[in-house]
């Protein structure tokens, strides 16, 4: 193991608008042996988040810029191969945040071991950051109540997946928007939603959420922003509430777009729109887990992941968030699982 090659992806330029393949280079470094109280983990599986977009330039954010010439990070599932540290049994599997490289050598600082009982590639999508961000953001700021009408925007992605099933399960009406016909198909047939909007294809969003949501939309959970902020605004009920997820659609513009209209509309309904992330909350992923780990256990939480395999295709994965590749979680595997 040490003495091989490890393959890790550098951040080569910071991108203008959309990021392109060239903005990262994928290098080989040698292995180091792991030094005293250290352990060697060789990732399984690695995150792409399309937060990872706002790490790419050199701007103030919740998340520290990533570096030109530097390793990009992020969240990946590892096993430890060789430990020095009495933590880390060699063969224990860890999450950590050093996720754009097939090895590494840790402290043991930022890894957390993992219950093997629950599918490994979970932890990056329903049971992980995605999952949780989902959860909190839908029942604290969402505050969903049976016989509400509940929008998800971007809702066949990773977090959004869990929007929709936890909806239904509270008792909400759910529209979900999606950018294809057969991921509409997928979130009404499979995930349970009572209706999906494909946003690239409807002659006028506006109308078609109107048709979707009769009695108007009690929680808009956000993930898009733009237009389609703006068709939601003109559907709100009284006392509505719009938890502030993600805006995608703004993530690769170099100007922001003017906007949103219709805010008026939260006036005269005296709606709730808050912004939230995720890493402020993190006292209650252990609840999160209690909860949505045993309903993912007992199947009542299905949990879809998109897999890409290797190293060498990871920036292609991670481009493709920008173009709706994936249905659930996006995840690149680097190596297979422990037997
Ligand atoms: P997803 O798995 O949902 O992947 C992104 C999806 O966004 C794509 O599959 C694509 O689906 C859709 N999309 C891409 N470009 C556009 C566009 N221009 N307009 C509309 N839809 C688009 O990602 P996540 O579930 O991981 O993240 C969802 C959102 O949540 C993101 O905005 C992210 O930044 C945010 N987030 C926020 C956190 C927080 O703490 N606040 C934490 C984690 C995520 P389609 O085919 O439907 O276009």
């Amino acid at each position: 193991m040490p003495g091989t090659v490890n393959r890790q992806i550098l951040l080569a330029a910071r991108p203008v608008g959309a990021p392109r393949p060239s903005d990262f280079k994928l290098v080989e470094a040698t292995l180091p042996e792991p030094g005293p109280a250290e352990v060697l983990v060789r990732n399984i599986y690695m995150s792409v988040d399309p937060y990872m977009r706002g790490r790419m330039n050199d701007r103030r954010s919740y998340a520290k810029p990533w570096e030109v010439g530097q390793p990009a990070d992020g969240r990946a599932v590892g096993e430890v191969m060789k430990s020095n540290d009495p933590r880390f049994k060699p063969g224990a599997i860890v999450s950590s945040m050093l996720g754009w490289r097939e090895y590494f050598v840790s402290t043991g600082e930022g890894l957390t071991p993992l219950d093997r009982s629950l599918p490994l590639v979970s932890y990056l999508g329903v049971l992980g950051v995605p999952g949780f961000t989902g959860w909190y953001g839908l029942k604290e700021i969402g505050q969903p109540t049976a016989g509400e009408t509940l929008v998800v925007s971007g809702a066949a992605g990773a977090s959004d997946t869990l929007v929709v099933q936890l909806g239904k399960l509270l008792g909400c009406r759910v529209v979900g928007t999606a950018g294809t016909d057969d991921k509409c198909k997928w979130l009404t047939n499979e995930l349970g939603a009572d209706a999906a909007v494909n946003y690239r294809r409807v002659p006028d969003l506006f109308e078609a959420l109107r048709d979707a949501c009769p009695k108007g939309v009690d929680i808009y959970f956000e993930n898009v922003g733009g237009a389609m902020l703006d068709a939601v605004l003109r559907l709100v009920n009284p006392f509505a509430r719009i938890p502030l997820c993600g805006m995608i659609s703004q993530y690769n513009l170099e100007t922001p777009e003017p906007g949103p209209r219709y805010m008026m509309n939260m006036v005269g309904n005296r709606v709730r729109m808050q912004g939230f992330i995720i890493s402020d909350h993190f006292d209650r992923y252990p609840a999160f887990l209690a909860e949505v780990g045993s309903a993912v256990k007992a199947g009542r939480i299905k949990h879809e992941v998109t897999v890409v395999e290797g190293i060498d295709n990871a920036v292609k994965a991670f481009l493709g968030l920008f173009s709706g590749d994936n249905v659930g979680k996006m995840v690149v595997k680097l190596g297979p699982e422990p037997r």
